[in-house]
Protein backbone atom coordinates (compact mmCIF):
# COMPACT_ATOMS: atom_id res chain seq x y z
CA UNK A 1 0.00 0.00 0.00
CA UNK A 2 1.20 3.39 -0.93
CA UNK A 3 3.06 5.71 1.68
CA UNK A 4 0.55 8.29 0.73
CA UNK A 5 -2.72 6.61 1.87
CA UNK A 6 -1.19 6.61 5.30
CA UNK A 7 -0.52 9.91 5.16
CA UNK A 8 -3.29 11.62 2.81
CA UNK A 9 -1.78 14.94 2.54
CA UNK A 10 -3.94 16.20 -0.50
CA UNK A 11 -7.12 15.36 1.34
CA UNK A 12 -9.58 18.11 0.90
CA UNK A 13 -7.48 19.72 -1.84
CA UNK A 14 -8.64 19.63 -5.54
CA UNK A 15 -6.55 19.35 -8.34
CA UNK A 16 -6.48 20.02 -12.48
CA UNK A 17 -4.08 18.02 -14.24
CA UNK A 18 -4.00 18.53 -18.30
CA UNK A 19 -2.89 15.39 -20.28
CA UNK A 20 -4.15 13.44 -17.50
CA UNK A 21 -5.21 10.19 -19.60
CA UNK A 22 -1.63 9.00 -20.25
CA UNK A 23 2.00 8.15 -19.38
CA UNK A 24 3.01 11.63 -16.49
CA UNK A 25 -0.01 13.55 -16.02
CA UNK A 26 -2.20 9.78 -15.30
CA UNK A 27 0.31 8.42 -12.51
CA UNK A 28 -0.16 12.53 -11.04
CA UNK A 29 -3.84 11.68 -11.16
CA UNK A 30 -3.54 8.62 -9.55
CA UNK A 31 -1.11 9.77 -7.26
CA UNK A 32 -3.31 12.92 -5.95
CA UNK A 33 -5.88 10.49 -5.75
CA UNK A 34 -4.16 8.41 -3.60
CA UNK A 35 -2.92 11.22 -1.27
CA UNK A 36 -6.56 12.46 -1.05
CA UNK A 37 -7.14 14.76 -3.14
CA UNK A 38 -9.86 15.74 -5.51
CA UNK A 39 -8.97 15.41 -9.07
CA UNK A 40 -9.95 16.69 -12.46
CA UNK A 41 -8.22 14.76 -15.66
CA UNK A 42 -8.22 17.15 -18.70
CA UNK A 43 -7.62 15.58 -22.09
CA UNK A 44 -7.77 15.44 -25.76
CA UNK A 45 -8.34 11.79 -25.64
CA UNK A 46 -11.52 10.95 -24.54
CA UNK A 47 -11.44 7.00 -25.40
CA UNK A 48 -8.47 7.31 -23.07
CA UNK A 49 -10.15 9.58 -20.43
CA UNK A 50 -13.30 7.11 -20.46
CA UNK A 51 -10.63 4.05 -19.63
CA UNK A 52 -9.47 5.94 -16.77
CA UNK A 53 -12.40 6.63 -15.12
CA UNK A 54 -12.87 2.98 -15.49
CA UNK A 55 -9.66 2.06 -14.00
CA UNK A 56 -9.44 4.30 -11.34
CA UNK A 57 -13.04 3.59 -10.61
CA UNK A 58 -12.72 3.23 -6.06
CA UNK A 59 -11.95 6.62 -6.28
CA UNK A 60 -15.82 7.43 -7.19
CA UNK A 61 -16.77 11.07 -7.58
CA UNK A 62 -13.05 12.28 -6.59
CA UNK A 63 -12.29 11.84 -10.05
CA UNK A 64 -13.56 13.79 -12.62
CA UNK A 65 -12.66 13.76 -16.34
CA UNK A 66 -13.13 16.35 -19.13
CA UNK A 67 -12.94 16.10 -22.83
CA UNK A 68 -10.58 19.54 -23.31
CA UNK A 69 -8.10 20.28 -25.82
CA UNK A 70 -5.58 22.81 -24.35
CA UNK A 71 -4.63 25.51 -27.19
CA UNK A 72 -7.68 26.15 -26.65
CA UNK A 73 -7.96 28.96 -24.00
CA UNK A 74 -11.54 29.45 -23.62
CA UNK A 75 -11.63 25.27 -22.87
CA UNK A 76 -8.44 25.95 -20.25
CA UNK A 77 -10.03 28.34 -18.64
CA UNK A 78 -14.05 26.38 -18.81
CA UNK A 79 -11.65 23.67 -17.27
CA UNK A 80 -10.96 25.15 -14.05
CA UNK A 81 -14.48 26.57 -13.84
CA UNK A 82 -15.58 23.32 -14.22
CA UNK A 83 -13.27 21.52 -11.13
CA UNK A 84 -14.67 24.65 -8.90
CA UNK A 85 -18.24 23.98 -10.09
CA UNK A 86 -17.41 20.53 -9.11
CA UNK A 87 -15.68 20.17 -6.38
CA UNK A 88 -15.95 23.65 -4.48
CA UNK A 89 -12.55 24.72 -5.52
CA UNK A 90 -9.32 24.34 -7.01
CA UNK A 91 -6.02 24.12 -5.12
CA UNK A 92 -3.37 22.69 -7.71
CA UNK A 93 -2.95 22.74 -11.53
CA UNK A 94 -1.08 20.87 -13.16
CA UNK A 95 -0.41 22.23 -16.42
CA UNK A 96 1.44 18.76 -18.27
CA UNK A 97 -0.34 17.65 -21.86
CA UNK A 98 2.47 18.13 -24.64
CA UNK A 99 2.81 16.82 -27.71
CA UNK A 100 6.69 16.01 -29.83
CA UNK A 101 7.74 17.70 -32.77
CA UNK A 102 9.56 14.67 -34.65
CA UNK A 103 12.91 16.06 -33.60
CA UNK A 104 13.08 18.36 -36.08
CA UNK A 105 16.03 20.85 -36.73
CA UNK A 106 15.15 24.35 -38.07
CA UNK A 107 15.91 23.64 -41.99
CA UNK A 108 12.98 21.22 -41.71
CA UNK A 109 10.62 23.09 -39.47
CA UNK A 110 7.78 24.04 -41.34
CA UNK A 111 5.23 26.46 -40.15
CA UNK A 112 2.23 24.27 -39.08
CA UNK A 113 4.64 22.30 -36.93
CA UNK A 114 5.62 25.04 -35.19
CA UNK A 115 2.38 27.11 -34.58
CA UNK A 116 0.44 23.69 -33.62
CA UNK A 117 3.60 22.59 -30.96
CA UNK A 118 3.34 26.40 -29.62
CA UNK A 119 -0.15 26.31 -29.18
CA UNK A 120 -0.33 22.80 -27.71
CA UNK A 121 2.92 23.23 -25.73
CA UNK A 122 3.25 26.68 -24.61
CA UNK A 123 0.11 28.74 -25.13
CA UNK A 124 -2.00 26.30 -22.77
CA UNK A 125 0.74 26.72 -19.85
CA UNK A 126 0.13 30.26 -20.25
CA UNK A 127 -3.94 29.92 -20.56
CA UNK A 128 -3.80 27.41 -17.41
CA UNK A 129 -1.43 29.43 -15.31
CA UNK A 130 -2.82 33.04 -15.85
CA UNK A 131 -6.37 31.44 -14.84
CA UNK A 132 -5.51 29.71 -12.09
CA UNK A 133 -3.07 32.94 -10.79
CA UNK A 134 -6.51 34.89 -11.26
CA UNK A 135 -8.37 32.56 -9.32
CA UNK A 136 -6.06 32.13 -6.48
CA UNK A 137 -5.57 36.08 -6.17
CA UNK A 138 -9.22 36.48 -6.04
CA UNK A 139 -9.74 33.43 -3.44
CA UNK A 140 -7.10 35.24 -1.74
CA UNK A 141 -5.58 31.25 -0.32
CA UNK A 142 -2.52 31.04 -2.54
CA UNK A 143 -2.48 27.88 -4.52
CA UNK A 144 0.43 25.50 -6.11
CA UNK A 145 1.05 25.82 -9.97
CA UNK A 146 2.76 22.92 -11.65
CA UNK A 147 4.39 22.99 -15.49
CA UNK A 148 5.53 19.87 -17.39
CA UNK A 149 8.34 20.89 -19.19
CA UNK A 150 11.75 18.85 -20.09
CA UNK A 151 14.83 18.60 -19.86
CA UNK A 152 14.51 19.97 -23.18
CA UNK A 153 13.65 23.13 -21.32
CA UNK A 154 17.24 23.44 -19.88
CA UNK A 155 19.33 21.96 -22.50
CA UNK A 156 19.25 21.97 -26.26
CA UNK A 157 19.90 18.80 -27.95
CA UNK A 158 17.41 16.34 -26.60
CA UNK A 159 14.40 17.37 -29.25
CA UNK A 160 13.56 19.46 -32.40
CA UNK A 161 13.91 23.58 -32.10
CA UNK A 162 10.22 23.74 -31.58
CA UNK A 163 9.89 21.41 -28.67
CA UNK A 164 13.22 22.78 -27.26
CA UNK A 165 12.32 26.09 -27.27
CA UNK A 166 8.52 25.69 -26.18
CA UNK A 167 10.09 23.66 -23.51
CA UNK A 168 12.58 26.88 -22.41
CA UNK A 169 9.18 29.44 -22.51
CA UNK A 170 7.53 26.96 -20.16
CA UNK A 171 10.61 27.27 -17.84
CA UNK A 172 10.65 30.92 -18.04
CA UNK A 173 7.02 31.67 -17.61
CA UNK A 174 7.15 29.49 -14.65
CA UNK A 175 10.01 31.63 -13.44
CA UNK A 176 8.53 35.01 -14.41
CA UNK A 177 5.16 33.41 -12.51
CA UNK A 178 7.18 32.32 -9.25
CA UNK A 179 8.98 35.71 -9.02
CA UNK A 180 6.46 37.93 -9.44
CA UNK A 181 3.71 36.04 -7.17
CA UNK A 182 6.08 35.03 -4.82
CA UNK A 183 4.34 36.87 -1.76
CA UNK A 184 0.61 35.99 -1.90
CA UNK A 185 1.45 32.30 -1.27
CA UNK A 186 1.06 31.15 -4.84
CA UNK A 187 4.20 28.44 -5.93
CA UNK A 188 4.99 28.31 -9.38
CA UNK A 189 7.25 25.06 -10.34
CA UNK A 190 8.21 23.14 -13.63
CA UNK A 191 9.31 19.60 -13.55
CA UNK A 192 11.49 18.73 -16.26
CA UNK A 193 11.82 15.03 -16.82
CA UNK A 194 14.00 13.44 -18.84
CA UNK A 195 13.25 10.37 -21.31
CA UNK A 196 10.31 8.95 -19.28
CA UNK A 197 7.83 5.59 -20.90
CA UNK A 198 4.98 7.21 -22.08
CA UNK A 199 3.20 7.33 -25.25
CA UNK A 200 4.15 10.61 -26.20
CA UNK A 201 6.57 8.86 -28.88
CA UNK A 202 3.80 7.07 -30.38
CA UNK A 203 2.23 9.68 -32.36
CA UNK A 204 5.97 10.65 -33.83
CA UNK A 205 5.76 9.94 -37.63
CA UNK A 206 9.08 10.16 -39.42
CA UNK A 207 11.45 11.69 -37.25
CA UNK A 208 13.63 13.57 -38.49
CA UNK A 209 17.13 12.01 -39.35
CA UNK A 210 19.16 14.58 -38.54
CA UNK A 211 17.02 15.12 -35.48
CA UNK A 212 17.22 11.67 -34.01
CA UNK A 213 20.85 11.65 -34.49
CA UNK A 214 21.89 14.64 -32.87
CA UNK A 215 18.97 14.16 -29.55
CA UNK A 216 20.23 10.65 -29.14
CA UNK A 217 23.88 11.48 -28.59
CA UNK A 218 25.37 11.82 -25.56
CA UNK A 219 22.83 9.32 -24.08
CA UNK A 220 25.58 6.31 -23.08
CA UNK A 221 25.99 7.63 -19.81
CA UNK A 222 21.73 6.84 -19.07
CA UNK A 223 21.35 3.68 -17.98
CA UNK A 224 17.39 3.55 -18.81
CA UNK A 225 14.89 5.98 -18.96
CA UNK A 226 12.58 7.29 -15.86
CA UNK A 227 9.20 5.95 -15.36
CA UNK A 228 5.70 8.36 -14.71
CA UNK A 229 5.50 6.98 -11.18
CA UNK A 230 8.95 8.63 -10.40
CA UNK A 231 8.05 11.53 -11.30
CA UNK A 232 4.37 11.87 -9.56
CA UNK A 233 6.22 10.13 -6.59
CA UNK A 234 8.67 13.50 -6.90
CA UNK A 235 5.81 15.90 -7.75
CA UNK A 236 4.02 14.92 -4.40
CA UNK A 237 7.14 15.02 -2.54
CA UNK A 238 7.88 18.32 -3.82
CA UNK A 239 4.26 19.60 -2.64
CA UNK A 240 4.66 18.03 1.14
CA UNK A 241 7.85 19.63 1.38
CA UNK A 242 7.21 22.62 0.15
CA UNK A 243 3.87 22.67 2.40
CA UNK A 244 5.97 21.85 5.34
CA UNK A 245 7.56 25.01 4.54
CA UNK A 246 4.90 27.23 4.66
CA UNK A 247 4.89 28.06 8.52
CA UNK A 248 5.90 31.86 8.52
CA UNK A 249 8.29 31.29 5.39
CA UNK A 250 8.64 32.87 1.59
CA UNK A 251 7.40 30.03 0.09
CA UNK A 252 10.05 28.51 -2.13
CA UNK A 253 9.92 28.66 -5.88
CA UNK A 254 11.36 26.16 -7.54
CA UNK A 255 12.02 24.49 -11.18
CA UNK A 256 12.97 21.00 -10.30
CA UNK A 257 14.73 18.28 -12.81
CA UNK A 258 14.14 14.66 -12.31
CA UNK A 259 17.08 12.84 -14.27
CA UNK A 260 15.91 9.25 -13.68
CA UNK A 261 18.09 7.10 -12.44
CA UNK A 262 21.64 5.71 -12.82
CA UNK A 263 22.36 2.19 -11.34
CA UNK A 264 25.04 2.49 -9.16
CA UNK A 265 28.44 0.89 -10.87
CA UNK A 266 27.13 1.52 -14.31
CA UNK A 267 29.69 2.02 -16.41
CA UNK A 268 30.82 5.77 -18.01
CA UNK A 269 29.52 9.25 -16.66
CA UNK A 270 26.08 10.07 -14.47
CA UNK A 271 23.63 10.61 -16.84
CA UNK A 272 23.79 14.61 -16.77
CA UNK A 273 24.93 15.00 -12.72
CA UNK A 274 27.09 13.99 -10.45
CA UNK A 275 25.89 11.81 -7.45
CA UNK A 276 26.39 13.90 -4.09
CA UNK A 277 28.49 12.22 -1.77
CA UNK A 278 25.84 11.31 0.73
CA UNK A 279 24.41 9.29 -2.79
CA UNK A 280 27.36 7.41 -3.15
CA UNK A 281 27.55 3.10 -2.04
CA UNK A 282 23.49 3.16 -2.70
CA UNK A 283 22.30 1.03 -5.19
CA UNK A 284 20.88 3.26 -7.50
CA UNK A 285 20.37 7.14 -7.07
CA UNK A 286 17.66 9.80 -8.00
CA UNK A 287 18.72 13.40 -9.07
CA UNK A 288 17.02 16.43 -8.78
CA UNK A 289 18.31 19.82 -10.62
CA UNK A 290 16.54 22.25 -9.05
CA UNK A 291 17.09 25.64 -9.87
CA UNK A 292 17.89 28.09 -7.21
CA UNK A 293 14.87 29.95 -5.61
CA UNK A 294 13.84 33.14 -8.10
CA UNK A 295 13.89 35.31 -4.98
CA UNK A 296 17.26 34.46 -3.66
CA UNK A 297 19.87 36.68 -4.28
CA UNK A 298 22.84 35.40 -6.50
CA UNK A 299 25.12 34.64 -3.56
CA UNK A 300 23.27 31.85 -2.72
CA UNK A 301 24.31 30.17 -6.01
CA UNK A 302 26.36 28.36 -4.86
CA UNK A 303 24.45 26.73 -1.85
CA UNK A 304 21.16 25.86 -1.83
CA UNK A 305 18.61 28.09 0.35
CA UNK A 306 17.20 26.26 3.18
CA UNK A 307 13.84 26.36 1.45
CA UNK A 308 14.84 24.18 -1.45
CA UNK A 309 16.40 21.61 0.48
CA UNK A 310 15.00 17.95 0.41
CA UNK A 311 13.72 16.47 3.92
CA UNK A 312 16.50 14.43 4.07
CA UNK A 313 18.51 17.88 3.84
CA UNK A 314 21.05 17.02 1.98
CA UNK A 315 22.29 19.55 -0.54
CA UNK A 316 25.29 20.15 -2.38
CA UNK A 317 25.61 22.45 -5.63
CA UNK A 318 28.04 21.90 -8.51
CA UNK A 319 27.94 21.82 -12.47
CA UNK A 320 24.89 20.15 -13.48
CA UNK A 321 25.93 19.87 -16.99
CA UNK A 322 28.51 19.50 -19.59
CA UNK A 323 29.34 21.76 -22.44
CA UNK A 324 27.00 24.38 -23.46
CA UNK A 325 24.89 24.59 -20.56
CA UNK A 326 27.93 24.49 -17.81
CA UNK A 327 27.45 28.65 -17.43
CA UNK A 328 23.53 27.96 -17.15
CA UNK A 329 23.96 25.62 -14.40
CA UNK A 330 26.95 27.46 -12.40
CA UNK A 331 24.79 30.12 -12.76
CA UNK A 332 21.40 29.08 -11.47
CA UNK A 333 21.71 25.16 -10.44
CA UNK A 334 21.94 23.40 -7.35
CA UNK A 335 22.33 19.65 -7.62
CA UNK A 336 20.83 17.00 -5.01
CA UNK A 337 19.24 13.74 -4.29
CA UNK A 338 15.95 13.54 -4.45
CA UNK A 339 14.10 11.83 -1.65
CA UNK A 340 11.38 10.68 -3.28
CA UNK A 341 10.71 7.42 -2.13
P1 LIG B 1 1.74 11.05 -23.18
O1 LIG B 1 1.55 11.14 -24.66
O2 LIG B 1 1.77 9.71 -22.55
O3 LIG B 1 0.64 11.93 -22.45
C1 LIG B 1 0.30 13.20 -22.92
C2 LIG B 1 -1.21 13.38 -22.84
O4 LIG B 1 -1.50 14.70 -23.31
C3 LIG B 1 -1.97 12.40 -23.74
O5 LIG B 1 -3.00 11.77 -23.01
C4 LIG B 1 -2.56 13.29 -24.82
O6 LIG B 1 -3.84 12.85 -25.30
C5 LIG B 1 -2.67 14.63 -24.12
N1 LIG B 1 -2.72 15.74 -25.07
C6 LIG B 1 -1.96 15.94 -26.15
N2 LIG B 1 -2.35 17.05 -26.79
C7 LIG B 1 -3.37 17.57 -26.07
C8 LIG B 1 -4.21 18.69 -26.23
N3 LIG B 1 -4.08 19.52 -27.26
N4 LIG B 1 -5.14 18.92 -25.29
C9 LIG B 1 -5.30 18.08 -24.23
N5 LIG B 1 -4.57 16.99 -24.06
C10 LIG B 1 -3.61 16.72 -24.97
O7 LIG B 1 3.09 11.84 -22.91
P2 LIG B 1 3.88 12.23 -21.57
O8 LIG B 1 5.26 11.86 -21.83
O9 LIG B 1 3.21 11.75 -20.35
O10 LIG B 1 3.79 13.82 -21.68
C11 LIG B 1 3.38 14.65 -20.62
C12 LIG B 1 4.28 15.87 -20.58
O11 LIG B 1 5.59 15.45 -20.23
C13 LIG B 1 4.43 16.61 -21.90
O12 LIG B 1 4.35 18.00 -21.67
C14 LIG B 1 5.81 16.24 -22.37
O13 LIG B 1 6.39 17.22 -23.20
C15 LIG B 1 6.52 16.10 -21.05
N6 LIG B 1 7.76 15.34 -21.10
C16 LIG B 1 7.77 14.03 -21.47
C17 LIG B 1 8.98 13.35 -21.51
C18 LIG B 1 9.05 11.89 -21.92
O14 LIG B 1 10.16 11.40 -22.19
N7 LIG B 1 7.95 11.18 -22.00
C19 LIG B 1 10.17 14.00 -21.16
C20 LIG B 1 10.11 15.33 -20.79
C21 LIG B 1 8.91 15.99 -20.76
Amino acid sequence: MPESRHNPVLAGQTAVITGGASGIGKSIVQRFLEAGANCLAADLNEEALAALKQELAEYGERLDVVKVDVSDRDAVEGMVDRAVQTFGQMDIIVNNAGIMDNLLPIAEMDDDVWERLMKVNLNSVMYGTRKAVRYFLERGQGGVIINTASLSGLCAGRGGCAYTASKFAVVGLTKNVAFMYADTGIRCNAICPGNTQTNIGVGMRQPSERGMAKATTGYAGATRSGTPEEISAMVLQKLKTDAEKQVGQPITQAVITVLGEREHGAPGPPPLGAPGRAARGRKSEKFVVSHRDATAPLSHTRHPPAQTRTRAGEAGCKPAFDGEDRRISRQNCHERRADTE
